[in-house]
């Protein structure tokens, strides 16, 4: 028999999905895949569960719901001071997953650079490769996840066709700040690039002002911003994804979606209009709620002996295992750390290019978006392992 695509039969299967089955295998706790440990909003999940029995079951019209694209309109107002026509600068997707797809394919073409900055979300180089795209892929520094200015310089070029942003940034739980972003601003601009912004994570900051690059001048036109139910409200089962972006260029990620799934299921869609529709103090006490989290897991950790690196965003912090990993890798530590302390966490070399240089070897990912007593049950478990 011919054989399959090359490089999808050669991938690996995803890291998360890995370190969950090894954390059912040893009965650990889960704070590798991230995802919370608790229902999003009832009212959400009602709105949802009434709207299966309202006879809208058939297909969503291809650009989504007018009530969620206008809601999406209108928190881009809310938020950020944004002015979008929901008739032609929304569309919504099945997950942010379909909404990079889509973003990539409405812009990028086989041979086209993208410039991406490590470490970086699993799914973006795989999509790369399969559109034949080129990955420039610029390091962030630790400790402090420094945005090295000359390495971004050189990574833009003539070739460069877009690049992917993610802030609040998975797996390092960076918020890129003002200047960082008006650097980042200037080059895309200067390499007449597009930007696909990566804002899962939106609001999900402590005490850092999440600034999407669209709001930055001559950005509008450029950026294709990306939202996710998933994480706005707890629900990753979900995937509902929304893109805010020019008409000119949403009318062509419309087109990308319409290959890829089409529609997205309604009953969610008009769930998630009115998640998007609620007061600011469901957002406030969203991320008051997770910074509490991450408190606990930081300060525990710290007692613990590690060094964490900054998380002002996002359900993840990056912890430095040099001082417990007796020498072993972090997926060497990670598979120990399931086994014998019954804790799953993410060894960070997996958000590196498999093809590019040698990544760092000494960290590994937790995830915070867990019930308090879990997140204590996990540092108990890993203080009589590691003591
Ligand atoms: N981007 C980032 C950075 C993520 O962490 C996630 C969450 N898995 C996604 C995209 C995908 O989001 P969704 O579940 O809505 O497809
Ligand atoms: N975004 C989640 C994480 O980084 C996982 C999503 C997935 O499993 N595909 O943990």
């Amino acid at each position: 028999m011919k054989t399959s695509n090359t490089y999808l039969s050669s991938l690996p299967t995803t890291v998360f999905t890995i370190m969950s089955q090894l954390a059912a295998k040893y009965d650990a706790i889960n704070l590798g895949q991230g995802f919370p440990d608790t229902e999003g909003p009832a009212d959400i999940i009602n709105v949802a569960a009434e709207a299966l029995k309202d006879n809208r079951n058939q297909y969503a019209p291809l650009t989504g719901l007018p009530e969620l694209r206008q809601a999406v309109a209108e928190s881009n107002r809310r938020f950020y001071g944004l002015e979008i026509d929901p008739a032609t600068e929304v569309v919504v997707t099945s997950g942010a997953t379909e909404a990079l797809a889509a973003c990539l394919m409405a812009v990028v073409e086989a041979g086209d650079e993208v410039v991406l900055i490590e470490p970086l979300y699993d799914t973006y180089l795989p999509m790369l490769k399969m559109i034949g795209a080129v990955p420039k892929c610029v390091r962030l520094q630790p400790p402090h996840w420094k945005l090295p200015e000359e390495e971004l310089r050189a990574a833009f070029g003539p070739k460069t066709k877009a690049m992917i942003l993610n802030s609040p940034m998975n797996p390092a739980g960076k918020v890129f700040s003002q200047t960082e972003l008006e650097l980042i601003a200037g080059l895309v601009k200067e390499h007449d690039a597009y930007v696909i912004c990566d804002e899962v994570y939106e609001h999900l900051t402590f005490h850092v002002k999440h600034i999407p690059l669209m709001t930055l001048p001559n950005m509008r036109e450029r950026c294709m911003r990306i939202g996710s139910a998933g994480k706005s409200f707890s629900l990753t089962g979900w995937k509902v994804g929304y893109v805010t972006a020019p008409s000119a260029l949403a009318s062509v990620v419309a087109k990308a979606h319409q290959v890829l799934v089409f529609a997205t299921a309604p009953n969610l869609q008009r769930a998630v209009a009115h998640g998007l529709n609620k007061d600011d103090s469901y957002y406030k006490s969203l991320s008051a709620d997770l910074e509490l989290r991450r408190d606990i897991l930081v300060e525990g950790l710290h007692r613990l002996g590690f060094e964490t690196l900054p998380a002002d965003g996002s359900y993840f912090v990056v912890a430095d295992t040099s001082r417990h990993a007796q020498g072993r890798t972090d997926v060497e530590f990670a598979e120990w750390l399931v086994e014998h302390a019954g804790v799953a966490t993410i060894p960070v070399s997996a958000f590196y290019d498999p093809e590019g240089a040698e990544p760092p070897r000494n960290m590994i990912r937790f995830a915070f978006c867990k019930k308090p007593e879990i997140l204590h049950e996990a540092l108990r478990r890993l203080e009589k392992a590691l003591t």
